[in-house]
């Protein structure tokens, strides 16, 4: 098979730079590693061919016979490329310590290790968002068994050397002519296996809990804000510290408050005649309710302002405003009367009125 030109398999232009080199190799052999893609050929050829290409374009004097004579420059320099994966892990050891945290042959085995972050979703109200409320959740989380101290052993008895991977945690697997180290299948990579279980946790060392936690959740909040409980997340493997849980909050949409950033927003329907009149009315804010003065001639979709009546700011003092929108309800359904009424008004102010609807084409004519 004819070898493709490593700026192809790279992806990069040719006059790339070292650092852009580094980055799209890093991004293949992300991809391709072979602990990503068990027993897949073809990422095993990718895997390689982006090594090849890498160890001559990362090398200026390589890099520059290629440039020049293409593959065939490469032969007189005893450059061979790769025979398998530890070669190649060798070879770049930077590159892959940065990914898995191992790369120069067998990793080590797990130590201690912090234990995993956990997520709770709570849902509080409109007005909790708005003023903050205390409220206590119940997680569920491992927590070490007592029976066994969290060893997963039968109390008086003790763990064993694994006698699959002698205690490494690791075994080679060959394949061809790459050797791969994975996980040993009988520890789980502990390197010690149980002989007899503890009963309480069947050999697992944690236990199911229920913890009782006290939320403090601050005003000002929103759907998205994440509250971050240092420590309450799982305990951590062999010793490490626990990890952090943290607190998803979702809030309740309000039946007439709306929320703008730290602004809220009330629809108030009003009348015809408090809006031509102007009116005293009691609006709803935050808190209860106020009364709110809509001056004479008011128009419907004005927006009244009132200061600090908002939420408040999550960070920093102070609050947003309440915007009170009124909104002229046309009246329905009228008595005799007060159809007699508004026809006399209709008159006074010379608007035509009739009871039959004109059409459309009729009215335009009019206008016309
Ligand atoms: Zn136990
Ligand atoms: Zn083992």
């Amino acid at each position: 098979m004819a070898k493709r030109d490593y700026y192809e398999v790279l992806g990069i232009g040719r006059n790339a730079n070292d650092e852009e080199i580094k980055k799209a190799y890093r991004k293949l052999a992300l991809k391709y590693h072979p602990d990503k893609n068990p027993g897949d050929n073809e990422s095993e050829e990718k895997f390689k061919e982006s090594a090849e290409a890498y160890e001559v374009l990362r090398d200026p004097e390589k890099r520059s016979l290629y440039d020049h004579y293409g593959h065939e420059g490469l032969r007189g320099t005893g450059f061979q490329g790769f025979t398998g994966f530890e070669d190649i892990f060798s070879s770049f050891s930077d590159i892959f310590e940065d990914f898995f945290g191992f790369g120069t042959g067998g990793r080590k085995r797990e130590t201690s290790r912090r234990g995993s972050d956990l997520r709770y979703d709570l849902q509080i109200s409109f007005l909790e968002a708005a003023f903050g409320k205390e409220a206590e959740i119940e997680i569920e989380r491992p927590e070490e068994c007592q029976n066994c101290k969290g060893s997963g052993a039968k109390p008086g008895t003790s763990r064993l050397q694994c006698h699959v991977c002698g205690g490494r945690g690791q075994i080679i697997r060959s394949q061809g002519f790459f050797s791969i180290s994975t996980t040993c299948y009988q520890c789980n990579g502990e390197g010690t296996i149980i002989k007899e279980s503890c009963k309480e946790c069947n050999g697992r060392g944690r236990i199911r809990e229920t913890k009782k936690i006290l939320v403090k959740i601050p005003r000002g909040v929103e759907t998205g804000s994440r509250i971050r409980l240092k420590g309450e997340g799982e305990r951590g493997i062999k010793g490490g510290p626990y990890g952090d849980l943290y607190i998803f909050i979702h809030v309740e949409p309000h039946p007439f408050f709306e929320r703008d950033g730290d602004d809220v927003i009330c629809q108030i329907p009003i009348s015809f005649s408090q809006a031509t009149l102007g009116s005293e009315i009691e609006v709803p804010i935050l808190e209860g309710s106020k009364k709110l003065t809509i001056p004479a001639g008011t128009q419907t979709n004005e927006t009244f302002r009132l200061k600090g009546e908002g939420f408040y700011h999550l960070h920093g003092s102070g609050r947003g405003d309440l915007l009170i929108q009124v909104v002229v309800k046309t009246p329905t359904s009228l008595t005799k009367r007060q159809e007699e009424l508004l026809r006399e008004f209709a008159e006074i102010s010379g608007e035509e009125i009739s009871k039959k609807q004109k059409n459309f084409f009729q009215k335009l004519k009019d206008f016309t």
